[in-house]
């Protein structure tokens, strides 16, 4: 019997996500459907509840619908519940279980396929959005000394570290940094607009500098970054992959190849 997944967005017709799960379908011996599924800004919960009511066995949910699916499940896992916001959805024997795979799938990129360890390293990140609020638990759990927030609005950076109380995260003023960090990660949609974030060169000299946005977006902050001083400037292609083998091993059990779907994702852009 073929399973019936889907990722579904507003936007969502971009997504890579159905590309990445058929590959891991393929590669384990699954036999899956994976749909992108463009729900109407008023419209998600429908689409959930008629994807669900027709038999489909999980969801990856994407912008702007990660916090409505928060509210919309029976239970949470632990990073979902921190974050306040669902990213994929598995059917649980008491329901529909709101997970959120975003942070594991950063600190898989960041320490596995990067070789960079968190552990007493210094952390700023920019921006305080859906993706950095998912990803803020699995970092803190990698033991970093610190992790900054600078974000344009900081009343919204301020609120995220109001709801993790840990004394390692706190709020950056951007004008104020003059220390560089072990690793900078870009978690804005900024270059989604082809706009720079706010940060001095003085905090990426020498760092890793990592951006959540893949692809083309991802250029003008890298290669403003490289030009500034940092060691080596990512992009977020392997959080992707990783956030969504993470996904494939909540719905199947099995964790797929990770490393050789991101060579060929990368081979071939
Ligand atoms: P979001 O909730 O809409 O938050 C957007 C963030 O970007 C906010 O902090 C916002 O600041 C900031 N921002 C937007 N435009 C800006 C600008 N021109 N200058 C400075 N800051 C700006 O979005 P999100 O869900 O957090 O997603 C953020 C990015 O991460 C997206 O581009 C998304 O594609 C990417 N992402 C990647 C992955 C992956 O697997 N690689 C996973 C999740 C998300 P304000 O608070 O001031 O508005």
């Amino acid at each position: 019997m073929t399973l019936r997944y889907a990722i579904i967005g507003n936007p969502v017709a971009h997504s890579l996500s159905p590309r990445i799960q058929r590959m891991f379908g393929v590669q384990t011996g699954r036999q899956l459907e994976y749909e992108a599924l463009l729900a109407p800004l008023d419209g998600f919960v429908r689409m959930l509840r008629a994807f669900f009511d027709a038999g489909g066995r999980g969801v990856n949910v994407t912008l702007p619908f990660k916090e409505a699916a928060f509210d919309w499940v029976t239970s949470h896992d632990e990073f979902a519940g921190a974050a306040g916001a669902v990213n994929t959805i598995v059917v649980a024997a008491d329901g529909l279980r709101g997970c959120n795979t975003d942070g594991i799938g950063l600190v898989r990129d960041l320490t596995i396929n990067l070789g960079c360890a968190l552990r007493h390293r210094r952390i700023l990140i920019l921006g305080a959005g859906g993706a950095v609020r998912g990803v803020l638990g699995p970092l803190l759990g990698a033991s970093p000394d610190c992790v900054l927030i600078a974000n344009r609005t900081s009343a919204r950076a301020r609120a995220l570290v109001e709801r993790f109380e840990d004394p390692r995260l706190q709020v950056a003023d951007p004008a104020a940094l003059e220390e560089p960090f072990d690793i900078v990660i870009n978690g804005t949609s900024a270059g989604l607009t082809g706009v720079l974030p706010d940060v001095p060169v003085e905090s990426i000299a020498g760092s890793l500098v990592y951006d959540m946005v893949y692809g083309k977006n991802s250029e003008p902050f890298r290669n403003w970054a490289s030009e500034n001083g940092a060691a080596q400037a990512v992009d977020g292609l392997g959080m992707l992959v990783e956030q969504a083998a993470e996904a494939f091993l909540l719905w199947h059990g099995i964790r797929p190849d990770s490393t050789s779907v991101l060579r060929q994702l990368r081979e071939e852009r």
